[in-house]
């Protein structure tokens, strides 16, 4: 179907209570949700509303899981894309992908179109050999024009998600465009324990699972390694018979995901 090949949309159940911590985000963003519910309220009054936001942060701190909350929280359709898709296809490809999405999202407002990372087709502009001419180039220049011709009452809001703001053309955070960013940091002590929580909710613990504990032993980690620790540690209880996690799964889940990190990092430098 058209949806399913342009993007998907869909109405999703996500709320900003499965997003541990992030609270100065959550309380700008629920701002984002009051214009989506009642943009009538808006409008009325003569008061712009946003078209595009920037989520700002290191991979896995749930950029993407915020985005969707937002749409949950609002209960509007969802439209996403990854822009390192556009980088595989054939010149002017993107650009009329692009279009159709935007069309499609119109179709259904008030609406979210998340752009994952929006650094690999938002980098500064001619730069590359293309001479302004590359597929990538003309991707972008779409995405600027269908921001730019939203008019008032298009109710589409554009929240794009980049790791790397500093590359990003100027021209992409010119007032409404992205006008707005919101830092979506790694999470501290408190809001490692909270985002455990959250990934634990569902799964039966031993008395012996201190969670603050893991927390302590988790410097560093991003929202996306916790919640692949939760389940390392299922994974480690269920495959020699037990019917509850103990603290000692989690250990043997920490050293496991402990040794890929240091692989890794390895592999990369
Ligand atoms: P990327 O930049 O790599 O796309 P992202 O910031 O979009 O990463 P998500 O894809 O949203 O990160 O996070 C991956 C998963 O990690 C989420 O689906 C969720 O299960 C878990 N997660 C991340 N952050 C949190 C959080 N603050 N609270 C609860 N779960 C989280």
């Amino acid at each position: 179907s058209r949806a399913k090949k342009y993007g998907k949309e869909n109405r999703v159940q996500t709320k900003f209570t499965d997003v541990a911590g992030h609270e100065e985000a959550k309380k700008e963003l629920i701002e984002v949700v009051d214009f989506l519910k009642n943009p009538g309220k808006y409008h009325q009054i003569g008061a712009e509303i946003p078209k595009g936001v920037l989520l700002v942060g290191p991979p896995g701190t749930g950029k993407t899981l915020l985005a969707r909350a937002i749409a949950g929280e609002a209960d509007v359709p969802f439209f996403s894309v990854s822009a390192s898709e556009f980088m595989e296809m054939f010149v002017g490809v993107g650009a009329s992908r692009v279009r159709t999405l935007f069309e499609d999202a119109r179709k259904s407002a008030p609406a979210i179109m998340f752009i994952d990372e929006i650094d690999s087709i938002g980098r500064k502009r001619g730069a590359g050999i293309g001479g302004g001419h590359d597929e990538r180039e003309q991707t972008l220049n779409q995405i600027l024009s269908e921001m730019d011709g939203f008019d008032k009452a298009s109710n589409v809001i554009v929240l794009g998600a980049t790791n790397r703001p500093d590359v990003l053309d100027p021209a992409l955070l010119r007032p409404g465009r992205f006008d707005r960013q919101v830092t979506i940091d790694l999470p501290n002590l408190k809001e490692r324990e909270a985002i455990l929580k959250v990934h634990l909710r569902n799964k039966p613990l031993d008395a012996s699972v201190n969670v603050e504990e893991i927390a302590k032993s988790t410097p560093y980690f991003s929202g996306a390694d916790l919640k692949n620790i939760t389940n390392e540690a299922a994974l480690e209880a269920a495959r020699v018979g037990k019917t509850q996690i103990d603290m000692s799964d989690f250990y043997r889940a920490l050293d496991k995901i402990t040794l890929g990190l240091e692989n890794g990092s390895l592999t990369v430098s």
